[in-house]
């Protein structure tokens, strides 16, 4: 089982991505898809006049912070226009593709933080009526129903919390998670650079290969977002996944260049 996460920045070929996935599925290989939609939503949250808010945690952790309008801004950008964007591309090519969101049969679980600790010029404010929270528990039984019907899983964000509120969570320890569960040969990190860079945003500075022990030091290598992936890296090599992909998803074969092992592989 191979689990691939695609992000929702600018520059994803998402045309390429499912036309690779659809080869593969069609040799037998049994893989889920788990996207993003960030770089959409915040395009879409400025056209409904409720522009995207980022805020930093104290240890230097960016995330989106999440009203209620936000979290249905985000809803219909990843459970709408994107994750059907997916279903419909794989549906052309003949795949059996079945998008759901964290939240259906609670695939996602996690708690629901209403409060986040941020720094704002200097200091660090309590910022309460967020939705956000971490992917706890990944139900598998859904999932497990569906591959064995032959269809293939598209899942984004929300999840939901262990009351059924829909939480925002970082797609990528979400994917994270769920290659823990499944016992996933490989989860590949697909977004718009080839891999984690040493000097970014210089791309010749990529880091082919990182050891699962030393994983969470090349924290200090990785901004903002990036810093998410790596973590998510750590968690699911700690969890026995063996490899961790970051690959490239902006052209060519992007899942089968990643399990060639171009980009950056920790393992
Ligand atoms: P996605 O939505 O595609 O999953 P993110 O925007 O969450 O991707 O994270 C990927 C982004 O992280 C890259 O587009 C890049 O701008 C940024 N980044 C920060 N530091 C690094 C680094 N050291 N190597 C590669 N990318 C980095």
């Amino acid at each position: 089982m191979i689990v691939v996460k695609v992000g929702g920045s600018a520059g994803i070929d998402y045309d390429a991505v499912c036309a690779d996935i659809a080869a593969r599925w069609k040799n037998g290989e049994r893989l889920i898809l788990v996207h993003g939609g960030s770089g959409e939503t915040n395009r879409v949250a400025e056209a409904l006049g409720h522009p995207p808010k980022f805020v930093t945690s104290p240890s230097g952790y960016t995330s989106r912070f999440t009203d209620r309008q936000t979290l249905e801004i985000f809803e219909m950008v990843y459970c709408g226009k994107m994750n059907k964007g997916i279903v419909e591309r794989l549906q052309r090519l003949g795949v059996n593709a079945v998008g759901l969101s964290g939240l259906d049969g609670r695939i996602f679980e996690g708690k629901h933080k209403d409060s986040v600790r941020a720094v704002e010029n200097g200091k660090v404010k309590v910022l309460r009526g967020d939705h956000t929270g971490t992917v706890e528990r990944v139900n598998t039984h859904l999932i497990d129903l569906l591959l064995a019907g032959g269809y293939l899983p598209v899942l984004t964000p929300p999840a939901s919390s262990y009351d059924g509120v829909a939480i925002n969570v970082d797609g990528d320890r979400a994917a994270a998670a769920l290659a823990v569960a499944l016992k996933a040969d490989a989860l590949l990190l697909l977004s718009n650079v080839p891999g984690l860079l040493r000097a970014y945003p210089d791309e010749s500075s990529l880091i082919r290969e990182i050891p699962a022990a030393d994983v969470e030091n090349y924290l200090e290598f990785a901004q903002d977002r990036m810093k998410k992936k790596v973590l998510g890296a750590a968690e699911a090599v700690q969890g026995g996944v063996r490899r961790v992909i970051f690959g490239d998803a902006r052209h060519g074969q992007p899942v089968s260049a990643a399990l060639d092992g171009q980009g950056t592989v920790v393992s």
